[in-house]
């Protein structure tokens, strides 16, 4: 997994976006996050090293913008140039997270017809309003490989509807990290769980977040151990559509 950040800085929007990881990690550094500015891995996807061999070369996933938002409006006149960079490297699948759904079509290539192979978008759903909220924008888009991420959750969401879609590929789960994160609760995580078990799609529990509780006990962990305690549920559901 490689990841791309184009540019840095965004604005938060919604109730996944108190504690943003992004946020805290700026202030230990006195940096203001809400200042979107273009990094200097901007073209990163065609950078090569002295040798002539790509700097991204691995064949997995490369994860674009995790310090922005791909849809921020302060990167409207960069984005066209990042869907180019995308385009030429084909042979990379990218995956883009957002919570600007609504913005898809600002700055998006003429000629992008039903979408790319290689461009994955995976919106996320923190809760029941957001999810209905940008699910529905999400489903009428030309894009050929959707996700979803509910994380951080906030609360069990109900999006039976948006699977029997058959067009979302994959549903991650986690926590919320950080000293003021919010509980998450296992019920939660199964209750998503089973919605994607009735309509065969594929299932991860990513990350249990800081703050987590069980069987009603409260667990606090450690940030070292949030994906290794998830990955011991052994509750991921793989159909390999
Ligand atoms: S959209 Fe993402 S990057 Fe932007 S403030 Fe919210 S959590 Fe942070």
């Amino acid at each position: 997994m490689d990841i791309w950040n184009p540019w840095h800085g965004c604005h938060k929007i919604s109730a996944g976006c108190r504690n943003c990881y992004m946020y805290r990690r700026d202030a230990e550094f006195g940096k203001d996050s809400s200042v979107v500015t273009k990094t200097s891995s901007f073209d990163l996807p065609l950078r090569k090293s002295s040798s002539g061999e790509c700097k991204l070369q691995n064949e997995g996933t490369v994860f674009c913008c995790m310090t922005s938002d791909f849809f921020v409006s302060e990167a409207d006149g960069w984005r066209r140039e990042a869907w180019e960079m995308m385009r030429t490297r084909s042979d990379l699948r990218f995956t883009i997270v957002t919570k600007r759904i609504d913005r898809f079509y600002v700055s998006l290539p003429p000629d992008w017809g039903e979408g790319w192979d290689n461009i994955t978008v995976c919106v996320t759903c923190e809760d029941q309003e957001n999810t209905d909220r940008r699910l529905p924008v999400l489903l009428s888009l030309p894009i050929k490989h959707l996700k979803i991420i509910h994380e951080p959750m906030l609360g069990p969401i109900d999006i039976s509807q948006y699977l029997a879609s058959k067009r979302i590929e994959q549903v991650i789960c986690g926590g919320e990290s950080g000293s003021g994160a919010r509980l998450c609760e296992y019920g939660w995580i199964l209750a998503t769980r089973r919605q994607c078990l009735e309509h065969r799609v594929d299932f991860t529990f990513k990350q249990t977040g800081a703050l987590f509780r069980k069987d009603g006990r409260i667990f606090r962990i450690p940030r070292r151990l949030q994906m290794s305690q998830a990955r011991k549920a052994d509750i991921d559901l793989y159909f390999g559509r």
